[in-house]
């Protein structure tokens, strides 16, 4: 019997809730904000497009104007461009294929400046590497890259045209280092700013104002994180599922700012209880789950009743005025009550809307039992 259904029939229907939905995965656009990986595969696949018509028009022209070894190698680049994006498109990992793709393209780029008998005027193109390599591999690898390319530009260009016929030119000499120092600043800077923004989105988007703790996006990802570590070192994993008991009895009598003083308060004591590798975060309103990798069953169980002691043995002040506060746990064990985190909510659910029913301020961990200590 669900826990919806069982508190419909329940005599004791004291322990009553909004349904909760335990789809947490449906609907949460962290990925979008998470997945860098997204935004540059977009970059990535126009800077492919680009390479495949600019680079076939000048493979054509260079045919043309008799510079047939440059033309061979970019209609090879054209070639390969083109049968890299379709895998581009679907890859998994953008950096590998970022690589494969950017690199060549530099490659070809050096190539047709070293061209003895090719235009200057191809000097322009290294200009836009600043801003391909930030957007494509982020602030730092941006940079390296983006100041070797332009390096590698000012060494092309002193061998092929000779220092006296590069001074000759200074004021074209002086205009283009600007540029480039500009475009490599500004992209660099962008970059670091897009990376904060990014960050500081995610922060937002991952944690609970209130208690500082993770919020139900956060699990999503805490326990594909530890799920994935306990199915690496065959290890196990367990789920707690806490609510407070009688917690609207602490806003009607206290008021609604003690009520967060002491889910503040219960955020804290969980943290000193538990270890750094356990995740903790609220589930919304007075309910919190935690995760704790490495804890079999009965170990799991054992916690969760120290911690049930520990916040019944706490004792919480609003304005000089206890409040006392007990919760009730249930426990679900990875692979025993199933392997998604949907399957273990559910399970540790049930177990708390049966702790409920006996009577509030206990653990069930389903089969396995533990006594509370005296
Ligand atoms: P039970 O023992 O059956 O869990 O009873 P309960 O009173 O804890 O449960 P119920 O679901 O009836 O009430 C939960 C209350 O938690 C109702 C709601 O106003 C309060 N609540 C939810 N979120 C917050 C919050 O962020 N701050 C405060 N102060 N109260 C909150
Ligand atoms: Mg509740
Ligand atoms: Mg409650």
């Amino acid at each position: 019997m669900s826990w919806r259904t069982a508190n419909k029939s329940a005599m004791l229907p004291s322990y009553s809730r909004a349904p909760q939905c335990f789809s947490l995965t449906g609907g949460i656009t962290m990925d979008h904000l998470q997945n860098i990986d997204q935004q540059r595969r977009y970059v990535l696949l126009m800077m492919m497009s680009l390479v495949v018509i600019v680079g076939g028009l000048f493979a054509g022209l260079n045919a043309v104007l008799g510079l047939t070894g440059l033309a061979v190698a970019q209609f090879f680049l054209v070639l390969y461009t083109l049968i890299l994006i379709p895998r581009v498109w679907s890859a998994r990992r953008m950096l590998p294929w970022t690589l494969a793709a950017l690199l060549p393209v530099l490659g070809i780029m050096m190539l047709a400046l070293a061209w003895p008998d090719g235009s200057p005027s191809v000097f322009v193109w290294p200009l836009l590497v600043p801003l391909l390599a930030h957007f494509l591999l982020g602030r730092w690898p941006g940079l390296v890259v983006a100041v070797l390319a332009l390096a590698l530009t000012a060494l092309i260009a002193l061998l092929r045209f000779g220092p006296a016929a590069v001074m000759d030119y200074p004021v074209v000499v002086i205009n283009y280092a600007l540029i480039a120092l500009a475009v490599l600043l500004l992209s660099h800077v962008h970059e670091q700013q897009r990376e904060q923004a990014q960050a500081a989105l995610l922060r937002m988007a991952l944690s609970d104002p209130l208690t500082g703790l993770g919020n139900r996006a956060a699990l999503v990802d805490g326990f594909e994180r530890l799920r994935a570590l306990a199915a690496r070192h065959a290890t196990s994993l367990s789920l707690l599922m806490l609510d407070v008991d009688y917690f609207k009895r602490v806003n009607d009598r206290h008021g609604h700012e003690a009520g967060d003083k002491v889910l503040a308060e219960v955020a804290e004591l969980l943290r000193e209880r538990l270890r750094e590798s356990d995740f903790i975060c609220r589930l919304g309103g007075e309910e919190f789950v935690v995760l704790l990798p490495g804890a079999v069953g009965r170990h799991a169980v054992e916690v969760a009743e120290a911690v049930r002691r520990k916040l019944a043995d706490a004792s919480i002040q609003h304005n000089g005025v206890p409040i006392p506060l007990t919760v009730s746990i249930g426990v679900a064990h990875y692979g025993d009550d199933g392997q998604a985190l949907d399957d273990l909510l559910a399970a540790a659910d049930q177990r708390l809307y049966q702790c409920k029913q006996e009577g509030r301020n206990r653990v069930s961990g389903g089969d396995i039992e533990v006594r509370p200590a005296s």
